[in-house]
């Protein structure tokens, strides 16, 4: 068993450190947000007053933060601070399993190499529930001995570990697999929203769609209409879950992606679009499959509705 630095407990790395936890590994969590830092405590979790603190004894670093910014802030340093990098033993395997693009992810991977460090970005699918039960798929990009490395401890988190090629692979396969997310719910549920507007009761409708070609993840899994599942985050306000200024971050990051290798994006240039919309509405921090609200012309989301209140005194 190994003792890991765990960076970043929130809706996704909470449940994958407890995964660790109870798979018998010593782990030491770093997160700035009291609220994430006592959640991992109350599952009988360790946190550290900061980053070198958390990281001092680890073999393992693994990391699961919001955007590409955060990481390269931890690990490359920046203003004059040193990076954690440079302040980990060169026995130390570090793992980011945060969605940062390609590019960050190389960035991170040469300094890493550079200091003799085992380095692998493996950002993950299978959502909140998936990180709970510990069924997550990982996509790894880095060296094969790095991953036989890893493997272990990703398996105690997940079913699927796959190896997508080198340094920067794992988050190429994470854009392409979130860009078609995206088409995939902003598509659901503009489905379902026409159903309704004609008078079929959503349940009903989600049930044909799901033993029909329409069929897929999103409406099957994670459906966006409230009620239909209760488990899904639309059935909670759409509170927890995939955050949408998350699903517009991959979707830029897949269009940066599309402009380098001149590939057309259409269907995952419109869901960018949508997204935008819709977290410039205020949603930007409710479960990404809210972008039903967009299409059926709810309400302003919380944040602009409080920008309203502002602007009117
Ligand atoms: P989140 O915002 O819930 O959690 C991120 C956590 O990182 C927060 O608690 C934040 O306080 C913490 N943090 C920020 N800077 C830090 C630092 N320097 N050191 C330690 N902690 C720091 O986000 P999330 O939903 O858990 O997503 C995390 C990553 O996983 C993102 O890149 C996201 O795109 C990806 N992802 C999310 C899901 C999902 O369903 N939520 C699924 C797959 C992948």
């Amino acid at each position: 068993m190994s003792v890991i630095a765990f960076f970043g407990l929130g809706h996704m790395g909470g449940p994958m450190a407890r995964r660790l936890l109870r798979d018998g590994h010593a782990v030491i969590g770093f997160d700035p947000s009291a609220t994430a830092r006592e959640a991992f405590a109350a599952a009988g979790g360790r946190c550290a007053p900061g980053p070198e603190d958390a990281a001092a004894d680890a073999q393992m670093v693994i990391s699961m933060l919001p955007a590409a910014a955060h990481v390269e802030a931890l690990y490359l340093g920046g203003a004059g601070e040193p990076g954690l990098l440079s302040l980990l033993d060169a026995e130390t395997l570090v793992m980011d399993c945060s969605t940062t693009g390609p590019a960050a992810a190389r960035r991170v991977a040469l300094a890493a190499e550079c200091l003799g460090l085992d380095w692998l970005d493996v950002p993950v699918s299978g959502g909140t529930a998936g990180a709970e039960a510990g069924t997550l798929t990982f996509m790894a990009g880095g060296t094969a001995t790095a991953l036989q490395r890893a493997r272990p401890v990703l398996r105690a988190m997940g079913n699927n570990v796959f190896h997508a090629g080198e340094a920067g692979a794992g988050q190429t396969a994470k854009l392409c697999n979130n860009m078609l997310l995206g088409v995939l719910m902003a598509a659901t549920a503009e489905a379902l929203q026409l159903g309704v507007a004609h008078g079929l009761d959503p349940r009903v409708l989600s049930e044909i769609i799901s033993r029909s070609s329409g069929r897929n993840w999103a409406l099957e899994t994670y459906n966006p209409w409230p009620g239909v599942m209760p488990g899904a985050p639309a059935s909670r306000e759409y509170r927890g879950g995939f955050a949408s200024a998350l699903m517009l971050k991959d979707l830029g990051l897949a269009t940066e992606a599309a402009l380098q290798s001149g590939s057309a994006t259409p269907l995952g240039e419109l869901a960018r679009n949508l997204y935008a919309l819709h977290n410039a509405g205020g949603r930007g921090e409710q479960d990404f499959s809210s972008i039903l609200e967009l299409l059926r012309g709810g309400p302003p989301g919380p944040a602009s509705a409080a920008t309203a209140a502002t602007a009117a005194s």
